[in-house]
């Protein structure tokens, strides 16, 4: 998939932690992948995920030299960003969706007009990212900087003009069943736990 070291370092992480699965896997589309990413092992094991937040924590640094908060969006994302706002020396907040609204988690203090820098897990469309860009410009927060560990979006897509940096970009290639390559082969088909619905 890729021959760079630093992406090859990543990808071993990744497997490490069993999150990337490579193999002939059906996804809740119906269609067929090569790939699967079960983003819940990565916070399975918190040992393997800190060696992956610490890459992530290292481009941060290199990147946004000043901010004041690392928030995530609830749930998967939340042990992520906090272990990055550890690493980074940063207060930490979460939104959630509250009635279908992404929001502020209640009770966090002195987010407004502050600097953040937002950690997600995975880019697939942007979509919860943008959800967090507009609850934070809501309280007057200057979004500093976007960063997830993999982006399935094949790249960079910028979310309201806003570059996302990742650690991994992780093109995911879906077949229809009547042009899936790995079904012509005879591979044996696995269907992994519906843990990533967006897969
Ligand atoms: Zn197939």
């Amino acid at each position: 998939m890729t021959e760079n070291p630093h992406d090859q370092l990543v990808l071993s992480l990744f497997r490490e932690c069993d999150a990337l699965l490579q193999g002939h896997f059906k996804l809740t589309s119906g269609k067929h992948s090569e790939w699967y990413f079960e983003k819940i092992r990565l916070i399975e094991k918190p040992s393997a995920l800190e060696k992956i937040v610490d890459l992530l924590v290292e481009k941060i640094e290199a990147e946004v030299p000043d901010f004041d908060t690392v928030v995530s969006p609830a749930y998967g994302a939340i042990a992520i960003g906090f272990l990055a706002a550890l690493k980074l020396g940063k207060k930490f907040a979460f939104t959630q969706r509250a009635d279908e609204k992404m929001t502020v988690r209640s009770g966090f203090a002195g987010l407004d007009g502050s600097r953040a820098v937002i950690v997600e897990d995975i880019l697939t469309t942007g979509g919860s990212i943008q959800e967090v860009l507009a609850c934070l410009k809501e309280h007057g927060v200057t979004t500093s900087g976007i960063y997830v560990l993999v982006d399935r979006s094949g790249g960079a897509v910028p979310v309201e003009g806003k570059a996302v940096g990742s650690l991994l970009a992780l093109k995911v290639e879906a077949f229809e069943p009547d042009v899936c390559p790995f079904c012509k082969k005879g591979l044996p088909i696995t269907k992994p736990g519906a843990s990533d619905k967006r897969a």
